[in-house]
């Protein structure tokens, strides 16, 4: 077994045993593996593996890998990076070629920038609501108080679905209190949208925590990737 397939499997093994603990079933977990910083080759190892899902965090780099690898079949794409709105065109474009969810809406403008570059017959595109954990307003995401009113902004533009929240637990401070704030603000946005149920969150150091209050979409880079070639 390759050291990627042996640190794949490793981490899926954690992955069942924290679902049980918490008496999930582990099917119900989607495992996305974070790709980011590696070549378009690793996303062709993964798929060769049986990866569905990859994360990427960066438009440019998600664009240029859909280029070289986005005719995987079956291949998932997430973007779990912060989003300008002027990089709205090309993850719609992207998402007009491969299916991608866009993990990171915090903002009414960035919504509507979404939309509107929707062209005719683009698929709707998913998108979650990214809340922000932390006491600092300038960090990524929505403050956990504004998530209702972005959310039915959200479901207003018939171009996007809203699927659910996702969240990066805050340094310094244990995970686990820090993704039950991420739960609640989950029940606010499937009160809205009962369809709305995604709940992404938890990461190489984490995801046990996120499984036990409920992550649905698991985003796991180096336990698997081993170290990113340059940082980050
Ligand atoms: C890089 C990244 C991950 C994966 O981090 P690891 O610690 O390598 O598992 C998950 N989520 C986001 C938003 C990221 O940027």
């Amino acid at each position: 077994m390759s050291d990627l397939s042996a640190r794949l499997a490793a981490v899926d093994a954690a992955i069942a045993d924290a679902a049980r603990a918490g008496g999930r079933d582990p099917s119900e977990l989607t495992r996305i593996v974070v790709t980011k910083f590696h070549p378009p080759e690793l996303v062709r190892a993964l798929h060769g593996l049986g990866v569905a899902d990859v994360g990427e965090n960066r438009q440019q780099e998600l664009t240029a890998k859909i280029a070289e690898v986005g005719d995987l079949p079956g291949l998932r794409w997430h973007f779990i990076g912060q989003a300008q709105r002027n990089k709205a065109r090309a993850l719609r474009q992207a998402a007009s070629h491969v299916p991608l969810t866009v993990h990171s809406v915090d903002r009414d403008r960035l919504a509507d920038a979404l939309h509107s570059a929707a062209d005719d017959g683009d698929p709707t595109l998913d998108v979650l609501i990214q809340v922000n954990l932390t006491d600092d307003p300038g960090r990524g995401g929505v403050l956990p108080d504004g998530v209702e009113a972005l959310a039915t902004h959200v479901l207003g533009l018939p171009s996007l679905r809203l699927r659910g929240v996702m969240a990066v637990a805050p340094l310094g401070e244990p995970a686990a209190p820090a993704f039950e704030r991420l739960r609640s603000c989950a029940d606010v946005v499937r009160a809205l949208d009962p369809g709305a149920d995604w709940i992404s969150a938890g990461m190489t150091a984490d995801f046990a925590e996120a499984i036990a209050v409920g992550a649905t979409h698991l985003r796991i880079g180096t336990a698997i990737t081993g170290p990113r070639p340059t940082g980050g």
